[in-house]
């Protein structure tokens, strides 16, 4: 039946003449850009869905086991990419003259049962916290052991943020409180605003992370941290923070930033008792202060805390998988492409499908990068620069194989002119808006404006900026070491359908998919869209690495002075 549609569709292109013909194949795929060679986008063109479709069903099989890093199924995964990167011509990145960069990661989980935690006041007896419904808490050193005594800091929101002139580290007398031995109280988010001026408004910037609290106060030499929990505040509930502590949890081996013995949340009940505790009264008009110019300063709590932790500890490497097409020239502004393809692996005490075969999350983003990678490499016009594919592991662990390749990318971070991240793309349509979170913020946002609408794509913003999705992606590591990235992904509009559809699908999968063993491989799938951004992404890097100028920040945005740091060398 289909193919006999085909059919009739060919012999009525035939009836039509050479240059029509010409026109149906290469209109619909890639338009003409200025700045890119004919034979580029003709590479463009040639990226092909059907090729992502087959890398992701295999990437997604059973056998594969959900590639969990560490594991022989994660180790096969990274073995076909560095295949498939082979058999397209690309030249190996990693070390040794190989594709592999490897990884050395350490796994903590916290036993629950030989752990235990308690606030000490100055006089009257200590009080027990009970592990998984006050506290939980993971020892990021990856020692088998921790005893903890030490006095507790109230640091409001625990920033340090010189350009909107606010330390919350400042003590009464003017000077940073010492931190040295010591356990950091922290309130989760950053101060409300509305004011773009003042932590921009209501999006999150990173100061609100809590990854950026804990790397603060390790920073500042706290031995612990505990951030004060309040559901409003966080935008999740304590059950997100409980089964996020459930399972091990994994950190880069000898990561400096990462060295809390206790990097603990608390309930926001619990840190009103440790309130009380130490005589300052109610907890939450002393959050509402903490929020205010001029209204807080850190000080040291008459109260301790006091801590016994055992921790079961996994040491163990998984490899990030690194290819290059070189450049017509060789030195300054490359592209770097990444997606990550790790996923969550098996869950041994799960009844029934045990394996989580991420085969959206993230098999489409390595098809992509795969198709792209192709593309590149048997181009007839060489690149401007050199490009790079590099397909990254333990990302769900925390986006750690990403920060290793920003610590240790395969030329230096200052001569990488732009990094496009793909991570998790629905193959539901053709798209017909996307989201880029993090474009608007560099010099090149009037380029992929630009590019965009040639690609008849609508740019659509940043449906929940408080949420902060701009530092849950892989590009974020990238952009922490100063290089312009940010990930490409859809948005609702498909051809031939409404936006309540593209938000229903995306909503659906959310719901019964993500993260879960059923995110397995559809033979309805269609692709065309995956190979449309795909084609979009090609045409963006190939015009970063083309023009006159580096890509840079934004002046005064949050990554300009790594940036400039990373020209420094
Ligand atoms: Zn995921």
């Amino acid at each position: 039946m289909r193919n006999s549609l085909i059919m009739a569709a060919l012999s009525a292109a035939f009836l039509a003449s050479p240059v029509a013909i010409a026109q149906q194949v290469a209109a619909p795929s890639v338009p003409a850009i200025a700045g890119v060679p004919e034979a580029a986008l003709a590479a463009a063109a040639s990226i092909d869905g059907e090729k992502m479709r087959a890398h992701v069903r295999f990437l997604s099989l059973d056998l594969l086991e959900g590639r969990g890093p560490g594991t022989r199924g994660a180790e096969l995964a990274a073995e076909y990419i560095a295949t498939q990167f082979a058999l397209a011509g690309l030249e190996p990145a990693g070390e040794n003259g190989t594709y592999f960069q490897s990884v050395p990661l350490v796994a903590v989980h916290t036993i629950e049962d030989r752990t235990k935690f308690s606030i000490v006041p100055a006089s009257g007896a200590p009080v027990e916290l009970a592990y998984g419904s006050d506290i939980v808490s993971n020892d990021q050193t990856g020692q088998a052991t921790a005893d903890l005594d030490a006095p507790i800091v109230f640091v409001g929101y625990g920033i340090h943020a010189p350009e909107y002139n606010w330390n919350d580290y400042a003590g009464p007398d003017g000077h940073d409180i010492d931190l040295k031995g010591k356990i950091a109280l922290i309130i989760v988010n950053e101060p409300p605003s509305s004011d773009e001026k003042f932590f921009k408004g209501k999006a999150l910037t990173y100061y609100g992370r809590w990854t950026y609290k804990y790397e603060e106060a390790a920073r500042r030499g706290a031995v612990g941290v505990l951030l004060i929990h309040r559901g409003d505040l966080a935008s999740y509930g304590w059950e997100v923070v409980r089964n996020s502590q459930a399972t091990e949890k994994s950190y880069l081996q000898g990561d400096t930033s990462a060295t809390l013995r206790a990097a603990a949340w608390i309930q926001h009940d619990v840190a009103q008792k440790l309130f009380a505790e130490a005589g300052l009264g109610d907890l939450d008009p002393a959050i509402e202060a903490a929020g205010k110019r001029g209204a807080f300063h850190a000080s040291e709590l008459p109260v301790r805390l006091s801590a016994h932790i055992e921790s079961r500890v996994r040491r163990y490497s998984s490899a990030n998988v690194i290819a290059r097409v070189p450049g017509a020239t060789s030195s300054g502004q490359a592209v770097l492409y990444t997606a990550h393809y790790d996923h969550l692996g098996i869950d041994p005490d799960a009844k029934g499908d045990n394996i989580y075969n991420g085969a959206a999350d993230n098999g489409t983003g390595c098809g992509i990068l795969l198709e792209m990678a192709r593309a590149f490499a048997q181009s007839p016009a060489r690149p401007p620069h050199a490009v790079y594919f590099a397909a990254v592991t333990a990302e769900e662990q925390g986006l750690l194989g990403s920060e290793y390749l920003g610590l240790h990318p395969p030329i230096p971070a200052g001569e990488i002119a732009l990094d496009l991240n793909y991570d998790m793309l629905l193959p539901i349509g053709i798209p017909l808006s996307v989201d880029l979170g993090g474009a608007e913020r560099l010099d090149f946002w009037p380029t992929v404006q630009r590019v965009a609408k040639a690609f008849d794509l609508a740019l659509e913003p940043d449906s929940n900026p408080m949420a902060g999705f701009y530092y849950r992606s892989d590009h974020f590591s990238l952009a922490r070491v100063g290089i312009p990235a940010f990930s490409v992904d859809q948005g609702d509009l498909f051809e031939g359908q409404t936006p309540e559809w593209g938000r229903a699908q995306a909503e659906d999968y959310t719901e019964r998919h993500y993260h879960q063993p059923s995110d397995e491989y559809q033979h309805g799938w269609d692709f065309r869209g995956n190979a449309k951004l795909a084609r979009f992404g090609f045409v963006l890097g190939w015009l970063a690495s083309e023009q006159a100028k580096p890509v840079e920040w934004l002046p005064g945005d949050e990554f300009e002075a790594p940036r400039l740091a990373s020209r420094v060398q």
